[in-house]
């Protein structure tokens, strides 16, 4: 297991628990709100049901082998719908999307150490990012916000695709934009199933980092790839990637 960094010419990342945590606290924080606001619009509701359906939702599109993107329109009706029998009407939907897009934004900070360690690495390779998130917006404003657009060369969503990773298409419109080969390029993430299978499987090399806890957690199976390098912190990539690299 390590790392070969003479191949690598682009290091692409993950968004949730690798550059930034999002993990059960945010979650939480984000499920308080959304419940809130569906207290407010249709009454209350049976907490617990709640959570499980929202868990549910976001394990969904790793359900099969298609890794089908949830549609964020209708992930909303269906839990309004399951919670309390009416179908909400496009404006309410509207206001509940609106609201999760405020909070993601809201809640998801970068941490400090993260900009200067992508300066540091901008200086030998090519950045670009790959993250499974059904609302593209939502991501595009949080690296906005964060500061953190600018170096990434590519940005691709799950959500602007239709497919989560490990679905070989959301890799392999990444390595189009960028015009690279999979040998080219490493993957960092932290996710064993998505990030981990879907990269190697793709003939990219793969770090997995473990800093967060990862609010979705997959096994490993018989006969799944290694990662290249496992990090306990972001910050070791300049060890495996810097002080290597030619
Ligand atoms: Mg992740």
């Amino acid at each position: 297991m390590s790392v070969d960094v003479s191949k690598v010419d682009v290091i692409i990342f993950d968004y949730g628990n690798t550059l930034i945590e999002l993990g059960g606290d945010q979650i939480v924080m984000l499920n308080n709100e959304l419940l809130a606001l569906l207290t407010s619009m249709f009454g209350e509701c049976n907490s617990d049901t709640f959570s499980t359906i929202r868990k549910r939702q976001i394990l969904a599109p790793y359900d099969t082998d298609e890794f089908i993107e949830n549609d964020r329109v209708g992930i909303c009706n269906e839990l309004i719908e399951e919670l309390y029998d009416v179908i909400p009407s496009s404006s309410q939907i509207e206001q509940v999307l609106n609201l999760k897009h405020k909070i993601f934004v809201d809640i998801v900070d970068v941490p400090d150490f993260v900009m200067p360690l992508l300066n540091r690495l901008q200086e030998k390779y090519r950045l670009a990012f790959i993250s499974n998130y059904p609302c593209s917006a939502s991501i595009a404003d949080s690296l906005a916000k964060n500061k953190l657009t600018d170096f990434f060369e590519s940005i691709v969503v799950s959500g602007d695709i239709g497919r989560v990773k490990p679905h070989p298409e959301i890799f392999e419109k990444s390595l189009n934009e960028l015009n690279l080969r999979a040998e080219q390029s490493l993957y960092v993430g932290d996710n064993w199933l998505a990030d981990i299978q879907g990269a190697k499987r793709m003939g990219m090399q793969a770090v997995h980092t473990t800093q967060y806890v990862s609010y979705e957690q997959f096994e490993p199976y018989d006969g799944d790839y290694s990662p290249d390098a496992v990090i306990n912190h972001l910050s070791e990539l300049e060890t495996i990637l810097l002080y290597r690299k030619r």
